[in-house]
């Protein structure tokens, strides 16, 4: 049995999903925590309060459980997190003597939790793992307009430098944490992500359609945060491109329906193109009810600038649902050509709408395309990612014990 603490100091993952700063690493870290309390590890997730309410200790299920620990004002924005990070260390290690728990093993998420991990690591000499979800350099090269601190750059490299494993998604993170960042490709493990399949499964379209009120024929989904990286635009203008637009709604779920300026951006965008009435914003939903959404939808789309994965695509997938995507980072790992989707290498919406207008026009095609789909993701399970998880975890400590007992 492991006593592993997971550090996920600004993606808490218990906090509402979809919205400016929650997504894919919440689910991530919420999903693995559980499968390794589940298998009799003891796990804690460290994150600092977002919110007064927040209870200090969350329950998971069996073996894992949330810690919010204190670091800074509530509302503070990721920018600006960085500053509170010794708060976060003292708070955490109290926290730990308090408890009296001796961690064996941390996993980082994200940079500012990779340079908590670097820190916590030498004090409790015990292995560090880094997942680092987007690097700063990658970003930068998938968009012009893009921004990130050079601190973060550099707590990267160093995090890279020092930590002594590091998980990504797919082969070509692992070449860009190599080119970029010049890490050392023998301590990188890739470690495809997964989906919870208990949750997304396909319903009866109609019934999920009726219960979402949707009364249009044809429907087309996006299912993400909402941020220029994520393109958005290319969907709206791609609608508006359709051959044949009558009775289609375009579902865009993501985001808050208050104060959320790229949503409002994005509104504005959808009546300059005269589409208004065709499509519906929804905000950000609780991830039980997103299953009916994918199920109501005849196609799901992500038109990113870059995803280092793309958990939303492959939910869609479990759901039986077919995909149109940008030919980018992670979601050209589990998407087959013509097969389980469409990948499209250009950041324009024409190829976009061609392929809507292809899959809506032929429901076999869209039928025989949402089963391979799902056969797909059935491949891709989060238990099995905790398992090989846990094996890297394992040869680590190995490692290290090797070392301590040499030494
Ligand atoms: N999600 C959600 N409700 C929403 C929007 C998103 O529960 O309104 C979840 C979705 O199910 C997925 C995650 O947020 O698991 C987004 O992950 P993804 O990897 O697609 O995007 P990221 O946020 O990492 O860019």
């Amino acid at each position: 049995m492991y006593r592993l603490a997971l550090l996920s100091f600004h993606g808490c993952p218990v906090a509402r999903l979809g919205e400016k700063d929650t997504g894919g690493m919440n689910v991530y870290v919420m999903q693995l925590a559980k499968e390794f309390g589940r298998r009799g590890h003891q796990v804690d997730v460290f994150t600092r309060y977002h919110d007064p309410l927040d209870p200090q200790i969350v329950e998971l299920g069996e073996g894992a459980r949330v810690v919010h620990l204190k670091a800074g004002p509530y509302d503070t924005t990721k920018q600006d997190l960085y500053q509170f990070i010794p708060e976060f260390l003292t708070a955490l290690d109290s926290f730990r003597s308090e408890q009296g728990i001796d961690y064996d093993l941390i996993h980082s998420h994200y940079w500012l939790s990779g340079s908590i991990g670097m820190a916590l690591s030498e004090d409790w000499d015990v292995p560090h793992v880094a997942t680092f979800h987007t690097l700063a350099k990658t970003k930068l090269r998938a968009r012009a307009g893009e921004q990130e601190s050079e601190v973060r750059t550099n707590i990267e490299r160093t995090v890279m430098q020092r930590a002594d494993g590091l998980v990504v998604s797919t082969e070509m993170e692992k070449d860009d944490l190599v080119k970029l960042y010049q890490a050392s490709r023998c301590r990188i493990k890739v470690v495809p992500a997964g989906v919870d399949l208990e949750l997304f499964y396909p319903r009866g379209k109609d019934d999920a359609k009726q219960k979402l009120g949707i009364q249009e024929n044809r429907v087309i989904l996006y299912v993400g945060r909402i941020e220029p990286l994520k393109g958005i635009d290319i969907l709206l203008k791609a609608v508006a491109l359709l051959e044949d637009p009558a009775d289609t709604r375009l579902v865009i779920v993501g985001g808050s329906l208050e104060d959320d300026l790229e949503l409002e951006r994005l509104k504005g965008l959808s009546e300059t193109l005269g589409i208004q009435e065709k499509v519906t914003f929804t905000g950000s939903v609780p991830q039980g009810i997103l299953p009916d959404f994918y199920s109501a939808a005849d196609v799901f789309v992500l038109p990113s600038y870059y995803e280092s994965f793309g958990l939303v695509a492959l939910e869609a997938m479990a759901c039986g649902t077919p995909v149109v995507v940008s030919r980018v980072g992670g979601l050209k790992t589990f998407i087959k050509q013509g097969e389980t989707g469409y990948l499209i290498p250009w950041r324009c919406p024409e190829p976009f709408a061609q392929r809507l207008d292809i899959l809506m026009a032929n429901p076999d095609l869209k039928e025989s395309m949402g089963k391979a789909a799902r056969a797909q993701a059935l491949e891709m399970s989060w238990s099995g990612v905790a398992d090989r998880l846990l094996d890297f975890y394992s040869d680590l400590l190995a490692e290290s014990w090797v070392s301590v007992a040499g030494a």
